[in-house]
């Protein structure tokens, strides 16, 4: 038989209602806060990603499933959604602040690991059009109000700031001075780094260059004022709102577009592999795709990860209902029944093969429903259906009409 390919998953029942749970609440964060989605198409001009990327990330290029079309285009499955929310942005000629989200899979050709497969998906918000850390500080709100809705505990925001094009260039001299006379320590990668983009050294997780990275000179100490003036301020919006934070010297971002903040979500739990959710501002990042300037900052978050990060947790199960049908000749009318309860709002499953009651009983039970109703001649007539509790054996008559509400309002038993 023919198989999906590596690194790409099946979603089915129950983990796809669970996926509708995080998807849906995202969105629910996201509009409460006045996000608004947007979609991207799944394919994008190479060029996109190649500009943004940079000369310095030939590994980002290396893992970017690109491809020519019939008409002799190169196009490149999206690595990641910011380049296109920005180019989305230009092309449709919005001007001043937007605040935009968008729910969508990325593509990257890497060896699959648990929660980061080649198809992954991702929640992305974006506020675009301005540079005040107003703008940093609601953002990590965002991330952070998500998060600790969908049940993840002890966060922790890590926090930097990479400079811009006025203080940067001193901070990768001063970090090539502190390398060059380890070269020799250094892996391959980094000693090609260490001339192109020597703030990726911070990034690598060899152990040789972890050695190094305790003694390298930090970002902070090399802010010029208007730099500093920003991540202070953000400092104190994030104390004021009430979100931890610890600075972390080693957060970077390998692409020239980034700008100052740099942050991490992470949850303590998972140790080396808990960041949840990476963000950081990109002011440089529109020019680069030969736009005019756009100042941004956003954050992405990766849903795989996050969901092996809640288990059984988080989701809270929607009332289902079994209508269990006492013989055959009544499926229509417990099918009409059916109907009307899913009208108002129940979720209801009913018998597909003809099966005596016990064995649909059996079913109910196996598969997990919270509730059980004998759908027989006397329903039919009434129109009041006996609902009976799976989980504490609790039993109540009512008609179609008040089940809903009473099946939502208390989920464990009646
Ligand atoms: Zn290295
Ligand atoms: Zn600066």
């Amino acid at each position: 038989m023919v198989q999906r390919p590596r690194g790409t998953a099946d979603v089915l029942p129950p983990e796809s209602q669970r996926w509708q749970w995080l998807e849906s609440l995202a969105r629910q964060v996201c509009e409460r806060a006045g996000f608004g989605e947007v979609r991207t198409p799944t394919f994008e001009a190479t060029e996109l990603f190649s500009r943004t990327s940079g000369e310095s990330s030939d590994v980002v290029q290396k893992e970017m499933y690109t491809f020519t079309d019939q008409g002799g285009r190169s196009l490149t499955l999206r690595p990641e959604s910011t380049a296109s929310v920005v180019r989305a942005y230009h092309e449709a000629s919005l001007s001043g602040v937007h605040k935009l989200f968008c729910i969508q899979s990325h593509f990257r050709y890497e060896r699959p690991q648990r929660g980061r497969l080649r198809e992954h998906h991702q929640l992305d918000c974006e506020i675009l059009g301005t540079d005040l850390p107003l703008a940093d500080a609601e953002l990590i709100g965002v991330a952070w109000s998500f998060l600790s809705e969908a049940g993840v505990e002890d966060l922790t925001v890590s926090l930097n700031s990479i400079g811009d094009l006025t203080c940067r260039p001193g901070y990768r001299r001063a970090l090539q001075e502190y390398y060059r006379p380890h070269r020799e320590e250094l892996c391959p990668d980094c000693q090609r780094r260490l001339e192109i983009n020597p703030l990726r050294l911070l990034d690598c997780k060899r152990e040789g260059c972890q050695a190094l990275k305790a003694g390298a000179p930090k970002s902070r100490d090399h802010l010029c004022p208007a730099c500093q003036e920003h991540l202070g301020q953000l400092c104190l919006l994030l104390d004021q709102v009430g979100i931890r934070y610890r600075f972390d010297d080693l957060l970077v971002r390998g692409l020239d577009y980034y700008t100052r903040t740099v942050f991490a979500v992470s949850h303590g739990a998972l140790g080396a592999q808990s960041d949840l959710c990476g963000g950081g501002r990109y002011d440089q990042l529109s020019e680069a795709i030969g736009a005019s300037p756009l100042a941004g900052v956003g954050f992405g978050l990766g849903l795989e990860r996050l969901l092996i990060t809640l288990g059984d947790g988080g989701a809270p199960p929607p009332p289902r209902l079994y209508l269990a049908v006492t013989e055959a000749a009544l499926e229509g009318p417990a099918l009409a029944m059916a109907i009307e309860l899913r009208r108002s709002g129940l979720s209801v499953e009913m018998e597909l093969l003809h099966r005596s009651l016990k064995a649909q009983f059996r079913r109910a039970d196996k598969e997990g429903f919270d509730h059980v109703a004998v759908f027989g001649e006397e329903e039919r007539r009434s129109g009041l259906l006996t609902v009976r509790s799976l989980r504490d054996g609790t039993e109540g008559r009512y008609p179609a009409h008040e089940l809903a509400e009473r099946l939502a309002g208390r989920r464990s038993g009646l």
